[in-house]
């Protein structure tokens, strides 16, 4: 028996979507660019892909460029428009829980001279509308937004953001929603913003493929050169087997509300009551306002990565909510930036529902979650038994009413 529950970290591609494919590489495996009949095939093909993410997104098939993947994607909607807009201003905003992709996109333009807001978040990850009030000036050129985040499920109270966002004019808006995608329904045109980032694989869809939508006329500098494809604003020969499978898979999903997210969510709150009768077991992330498939928790003595490679030999597979290191467990920075002390988020555990998730599998994680608890706190307990350990400090959480400019705990990974 295996059990997948980490659906946020990706998802299998469905048949469907597998299909959709398969006839692209089959019949339409061509050169979009090239103009004999093998390559029209090809560009119709992507054309009818665009459309069909176009229409999901209800905007324009000329405002969606495909990339290759959610991390492109945000990579060419920050860089592109803090470059695009360097001449009005050099301040970039966005928060304390946001992915890498974000995180490091931003770290990077630092070292061109960028000024860099992380806006703090509270107790439940969520950012507070009059913070970023507060940190919108003359020279902001981006608000950078998460809609759902990945490790604690929590929803931003987006629409108030964007309201406040737009109170400054000529700010930019992008919305990571790769993870919210899959749960809810994108209709850009009411959220109102200039970018906004996907990707298929967390959607039941390919990896190493995903879209930008480009609000019409949003001024952005490609960043990666080439041929003329995507109309200029990202070079290479298009993914157009990858193009139909997220197509295919953000098409479904949406047809699939609100059923998809509804049952998921039923089973869900199962697998939570369950955990969380554990003693010393915490939810992580917002109680109500988070993804209907997404379960996190900080388990108190025990290791998150211990919990996850014994539940992985009960055959539930889930992660940890924190990030491993080459070996060293550094504490998540979404949790540190929540006001988790490294030693509570060190018991970061995440089980991520989906589509295909079963109320059999439910029923089993629920029996076998809090076994697996209880036994590696028994086997870290024999561990330390003979040296005890500080007791855990709670650290006061408050959300700071000035604007910080504290990086949140976050420290690039990966220092260019
Ligand atoms: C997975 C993820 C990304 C990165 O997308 P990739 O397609 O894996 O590059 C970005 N943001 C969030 C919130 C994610 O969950």
């Amino acid at each position: 028996m295996s059990i997948y529950l980490d659906h946020a970290a990706t998802t299998r591609p469905r048949p469907e979507v597998v299909a959709a494919m398969d006839a692209v590489l089959d019949d339409a495996w061509a050169n979009p660019s090239s103009t004999h009949a093998f390559g029209r095939r090809a560009r119709a093909a992507l054309d009818d892909a665009r459309e069909s993410v176009a229409r999901d997104l209800r905007v324009d098939a000329r405002e969606v460029v495909f990339t290759s993947g959610g991390t492109e994607a945000i990579n060419l909607a920050i860089k592109g428009a803090a470059w695009a807009g360097k001449a009005r201003g050099h301040q970039l905003i966005s928060t304390a829980v946001e992915h890498e992709a974000v995180l490091n996109a931003l770290a990077h333009l630092e070292k061109f001279g960028f000024e860099v807001i992380l806006l703090p978040v509270d107790r439940y990850a969520r950012v507070d509308p009059d913070a970023l009030s507060a940190a919108l000036t003359e020279r902001t050129v981006l608000v950078s937004l998460q809609y759902v985040n990945n490790e604690v499920g929590t929803v931003q109270p987006l629409a108030e953001l964007v309201r406040r966002a737009r109170m400054q004019r000529h700010v930019l808006v992008h919305v990571d929603a790769v993870q919210a995608a899959p749960w809810m329904d994108l209709d850009v045109p009411a959220l109102d913003v200039d970018l906004v980032s996907i990707a298929a694989h967390k959607l039941e869809g390919p990896k190493g493929v995903g879209a930008l939508y480009i609000r019409r006329g949003t001024a952005l500098l490609a960043q990666q050169h080439g041929g003329s494809q995507e109309r200029h604003r990202r070079a290479g020969t298009e993914n157009v087997a990858g193009a139909a499978g997220l197509a295919r898979a953000l098409h479904l999903a949406r047809q699939e509300r609100p059923d998809v997210p509804e049952r998921a969510r039923g089973l869900r709150d199962r697998l939570r009551d369950a955990v969380l009768a554990v003693p010393g077991v915490e939810l992580t992330g917002h109680p109500r306002d988070r993804a209907p498939g997404h379960l996190s928790v900080v388990v108190r003595d025990a290791d998150g990565q211990s919990l996850v490679t014994a539940l992985d030999l009960e055959g539930i597979a889930c992660s940890s909510g924190s990030a491993c290191a080459a070996g060293s467990t550094e504490p998540s920075h979404v949790l540190t930036a929540m006001g988790y002390p490294p030693e509570e988020a060190r018991g970061a555990l995440r089980l991520t529902l989906g589509r295909s998730t079963t109320t059999e599998e439910i029923q089993i994680a629920c029996r076998v979650v809090p076994e697996v608890i209880a036994r590696v706190r028994e086997g870290s307990r024999a561990l330390v038994a003979d040296t005890p350990a500080a007791p855990a400090a709670r650290v006061p959480v408050s959300v700071p009413d000035s604007v910080p400019d504290a990086r949140g705990g976050y420290e690039p990974r990966d220092p260019e």
